[in-house]
């Protein structure tokens, strides 16, 4: 029997009972003859709470000393899961990322892993055992400074350490059964997917789906770890996200795999922008050197009698403020009228490999949202994924409609959301 890596987030060790809980489930793993490495968040609501404390002492808090408090949840948990594991009568011993050899470039909450040398995990696993490592952090390989993943980053750490250790699976502990067709919060007829190919969660994550993070499944198919999503609270199986279904998982691609939705996003129109070449690059460059991503982008036909068009985009609400300042200062440079800032919008993204030999799906998606008096203001699509931008408020009716107009509708259980707030 081989290495496993299992992560638990915040909901499953919410507190003492769910870290007793996860501690006796880690045990069972172990019994079964497996190496054990354990991944953990903070418990429950931790991070959020120390953001709101930095946010209470300092308004831009340095990226450095934030990182180094919000570390500060994950050591809670591992320590106090190493603790209740022990007193199960197993030995284990908790690491803090750096500890565990997680290397990071130096950019303050959002670092990326640039590499992983777990040689005091494997040693702690090599004398029988237990290894729980924080997740969600590293130590920066210039200046030796602890830094953090990005939110939601511990599923990350977990590949990533999946991946150095060559474990055989990277199994990911959540408080939902797994991935399913829609969002079970929004959808109580989603249904669980047995089993999910790396392209299709990649594209899923990327429209919003917030089961697993979009960096996290980008690393698992890198180094090609199958990831198993499923709950800590039930005993059932999850979802399967590899390359090619194995074994029980025989199951034949759907069409579609799910519909995912975002409501983090704002749109901002630049309008008046002349229609001659170079001006969406001024205004992309403006955005991109403020390290803004965006997401949709939507040039208007210009009015042939002004020769000016509308460029609409959208990118995070997090970062609108920024774009608009960088905007508004290469403003007479660039040669626009306004800008227009809309934070009311929402996304909807139907994925699925299928899509590319069949056709109609698009005729259908749009079929589906009419019925449903739903009105689209931007469209994007890939070859497995169509999106459209509708109103925020619509974003729940136009999700449900949608998943029941592609067939996406459980007829037995509703979905099961056995924790957290959400928040
Ligand atoms: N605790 C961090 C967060 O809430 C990391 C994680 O949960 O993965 O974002
Ligand atoms: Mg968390």
């Amino acid at each position: 029997m081989g290495l496993v890596v299992q992560k638990y987030g915040g909901s499953s060790v919410a507190d003492a009972e769910g870290i007793k809980r996860v501690a006796k489930r880690i045990v069972d793993t172990k019994k079964d003859g497996h190496q054990v490495v354990v991944v953990v968040s903070a418990m429950g609501d931790t991070t959020d709470e120390l953001i709101d404390l930095a946010e209470q002492v300092s308004p831009i808090p340095a990226g450095r000393e934030f990182d180094m408090l919000l570390t500060a949840g994950e050591r809670i948990s591992m320590a106090l899961l190493a603790m209740a594991i022990k007193n199960l009568g197993h030995e284990a011993q908790s690491f803090t990322g750096s500890q565990a050899g997680v290397i990071t470039d130096s950019v303050h909450n959002k670092a990326r892993i640039i590499d992983v040398t777990p040689g005091r995990i494997r040693t702690a696993l090599d004398e029988g055992n237990i290894a729980i490592v924080a997740g969600f952090q590293g130590v920066s390989q210039d200046k030796k400074d602890i830094t953090t993943l990005g939110r939601g980053g511990s599923d990350t750490t977990a590949v990533a350490l999946a991946a150095a250790l060559d474990a055989e699976v990277c199994e990911i502990y959540t408080d939902v059964d797994g991935v399913f067709t829609a969002d079970p919060r929004v959808v109580k007829k989603a249904k669980k997917i047995d089993w999910i190919s790396f392209e299709d969660m990649l594209e899923l994550a990327a429209s919003g789906s917030k089961v697993l993070l979009h960096r996290c499944v980008e690393y698992a198919r890198r180094y090609n770890i199958p990831i198993h999503v499923r709950s800590s609270f039930s005993g059932l199986q999850g979802t399967w996200v590899s390359n090619e279904p194995q074994g029980a998982q025989k199951v034949e691609q759907a069409i579609i795999s799910g519909v995912a939705h975002d409501t983090s996003e704002a749109k901002i129109t630049v309008v008046g922008v002349p229609d001659k070449p170079g001006e969406a690059a001024a205004i992309f460059r403006a955005v991109a050197d403020a390290e803004i991503n965006i997401d949709m982008i939507v040039q208007n036909v210009s009015a042939a009698s002004t020769g000016l068009t509308d460029i609409s985009f959208t990118l995070p609400k997090a970062e609108g403020r920024k774009a608009i300042d960088e905007l508004e200062k290469a403003k007479s440079a660039i040669g626009f009228d306004s800008l227009r800032y809309d934070d009311q919008i929402g996304k909807i993204s139907l994925v699925g490999a299928g899509m590319k030999t069949n056709p109609g799906v698009t005729a259908d998606f749009f079929k589906a949202l009419s019925d449903a008096g739903v009105n689209i203001e931007l469209i994007s699509t890939s070859e497995i994924r169509i999106s459209v931008v509708t109103r925020a408020d619509d974003v729940n009716e136009a999700v449900r409609a949608v998943h029941t107009a592609f067939g996406l509708d459980s007829d037995s259980d509703e979905a099961v959301v056995y924790g957290g707030t959400g928040r």
